[in-house]
């Protein structure tokens, strides 16, 4: 969402005759997209902070403006802490960007309001010509005791489907092949529009009217809640031909009790039988997790029961996160703080059990040939490129003459695979 968020930050900029310079040093503005998510993502926050207060010391004409989740937390207080701040924006205020920029001129310039100008309608630099992301909606209203995200990104709020059809069909007009939909919870989706059709129908419909649009090869969407998730959207997935066969639902925790204090309104039973029905109803699924560690009160048994969760759905691949304590949400005050040692053994266990699935998961793709989408020159340089299965897989391959293009579709032999990657020749 926040790589997404910056291409509209590029946008709005490019529109306004700016443009991207090589390096910092030159630039006459410097833009930081923040996320609030974790305590990390903050923590790197500083030393680009550090380089910002460096250059505005340098040329004190040049402007700093600080956007997304951070700013939006903080808001006005920002301009306190950091005093070589020239410009702040909440995520939900890239449109009012260039009057901020302005407006500096005469002090601090700001805006954390709700735009009232739906932000997936602005200008989008986008950083591949055959890919796209189109967010279907804004927000988050699940409160889940740990996320700061509700209050960073306001409540759940729905494009019409009229606008995002007419959207994706100007991005395959313009080349796009393969489109990602966007939401915190897109299950979700189209519920505050009061359609009446029950959960999830609203979003398999949405995915019906992408799936026709036609030269629109392949749809991703994520993320999916799992209390959310209908049979609707299973049989989207399953009938739909363009829809991948690729599923990102975070799970959590494998134990109860600690959902139940996550606020995730889901039971492991409850997620298991999803995983179960979803493995019967679409063959060759890819199933991609969250994980959190050290949630307060995680017990010994509790992680055991995420351990065994991982085992019994064998995950394509999983991120897997130590819990942060986010200033202002529910979790971040709840007593049966994990100590740090335990947090760091759970971790390692976890890690090791999700790349040994993987591993094995992705080592029974041997020898099938798979069609993937060309992205560009492999990192292993020479004549190797790399790619992506419809399942989300990375593919690396070696061609010998002709190379496809990004944004080509090749059939792909597969000839080995670790925990992360394929390993092919094209067929
Ligand atoms: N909306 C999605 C969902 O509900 O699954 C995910 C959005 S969140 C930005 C991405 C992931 O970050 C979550 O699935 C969760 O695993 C992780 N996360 C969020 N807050 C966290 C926290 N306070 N500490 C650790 N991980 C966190
Ligand atoms: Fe955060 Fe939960 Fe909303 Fe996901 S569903 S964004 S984890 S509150």
């Amino acid at each position: 969402m926040n790589d997404h968020d910056s291409e509209r930050i590029r946008g709005v900029l490019e529109e306004q005759g700016w443009r991207q310079t090589e390096g910092t040093d030159e630039a006459d503005l410097l833009v930081i997209n923040t996320c609030a998510v974790r305590g990390s993502a903050e923590s790197r926050l500083l030393g680009r902070l550090g380089e910002a207060r460096r250059l505005k010391s340098e040329r004190p004409g040049r402007l700093v403006a600080l956007g997304g989740c951070f700013a939006q937390a903080r808001k006005q207080e920002l301009f306190r802490e950091l005093p070589f701040l020239d410009v702040a924006f909440g995520p939900g205020n890239i449109a009012e960007l260039p009057a901020l920029l302005e407006a500096a001129s005469a002090g601090p310039a700001y805006c954390f309001e709700d735009s009232p100008l739906p932000s997936a309608r602005l200008p989008v630099r986008r950083a591949e010509s055959y890919r796209a992301w189109v967010q279907v909606m804004t927000g988050c209203t699940n409160f889940c005791s740990y996320c700061i995200v509700p209050r960073v990104r306001g409540p759940e709020r729905s494009r019409s489907a009229g606008e995002i059809v007419e959207e994706v069909r100007r991005l395959v007009d313009d080349g796009v092949v393969e489109i990602t939909v966007l939401g915190q919870n897109v299950n979700a989706y189209g519920l505050d529009r009061d359609d009446g059709r029950g959960k999830g129908a609203v979003f398999a419909g949405l995915l019906a009217q992408l799936d026709a649009i036609k030269g629109l090869e392949r749809i991703r969407f994520t993320t999916s809640h799992p209390r959310d998730l209908g049979p609707d959207l299973m049989e989207a997935i399953r009938d739909l031909p363009a829809v991948c066969e690729h599923l990102h639902l975070p799970a959590q925790s494998g134990s109860t009790r600690i959902l139940e204090r996550m606020k995730r309104r889901y039971t492991r039973e409850q997620y298991l039988g999803l995983v179960d029905r979803l493995r019967e109803e679409v063959e060759g699924l890819a199933l991609t997790t969250d994980l959190i560690i050290g949630f307060p009160g995680e017990r010994e048994e509790d992680f055991h029961r995420t351990m065994t969760l991982v085992e019994r759905c064998r995950f394509d691949g999983a991120f897997t996160f130590v819990f942060s304590p986010r200033p202002g949400t529910e979790a971040a005050d709840l007593p049966g703080r994990v100590p740090k040692g335990t947090v760091r053994r759970r971790m390692g266990e976890l890690v090791g059990l999700v790349q040994q699935i993987a591993r094995e998961q992705n080592q029974e793709m041997v020898g099938n040939e798979i069609e993937v989408l060309v992205e560009g020159k492999s990192r292993q340089g020479g004549r190797q490129l790399r790619g992506r299965s419809r399942t989300n897989k990375i593919v690396n391959f070696q061609v010998r003459r002709d190379q496809p293009p990004p944004g080509a579709f090749v059939k792909v032999k597969i000839v080995s695979a670790t925990s992360t990657t394929l390993k092919g020749e094209l067929a």
